[in-house]
């Protein structure tokens, strides 16, 4: 919200265009100009730990934190009944098969902290509870608050003090 209006169009409208070009990530569906992403192709990033998010926005707000090491997975969205989004629209199914797969330790769930945000984390943490272990970031997030906008030092005390939902 402290980011001028000006500069989140013109992000916006970058990420539109990258979008309409470049494609998605197989794997985790990040923004790609390849078939799989920097990050999933990265020898250096620790495969057990699966961080799930809404968008390639949130991805890149986690990135710049520079903390996290492990591997994403991009939702394309939360649900939200009250906007016809379902949980059969989102990569959700992919994201069960690649737990199994590749065995995770851990998915932190990195959602907004919004009714969308509860209501995907929940759903979420009932599906993967079973095969692994799930926490949510948490503290330090403002309710309702958009990740892509929280800075680094917040962010990176939202991903260190991530609860269970096991
Ligand atoms: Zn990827």
């Amino acid at each position: 919200m402290r980011q001028p209006e000006e500069k989140i169009q013109v992000f916006a409208n970058a990420l539109l265009n990258a979008r309409q070009q470049v494609g998605q990530c197989k794997t985790c569906f990040h923004l790609s100009a390849e078939n799989e992403c920097e990050i999933c192709k990265s020898e250096k990033r620790q495969k057990e730990l699966l961080c799930v998010v809404a968008d390639s926005r949130d991805l890149i707000a986690l990135e710049r934190t520079r903390e996290y090491k492990g591997l994403y997975h991009v939702l394309g969205g939360l649900i939200s009944p009250m906007d016809g989004m379902t949980p059969e629209m989102l990569n959700i199914s992919t994201l069960i098969t690649r737990v199994n797969n590749e065995h995770t330790k851990e998915v932190i769930l990195a959602l907004t902290p919004s009714v969308e945000g509860d209501t995907t984390s929940l759903y979420l943490a009932g599906l993967l509870r079973p095969f692994t272990k799930v926490s949510r970031i948490a503290y330090g997030l403002p309710v309702g608050s958009e990740l892509e906008y929280a800075d680094e030092i917040t962010l990176t005390r939202a991903l260190e003090g991530r609860r269970s939902m096991n």
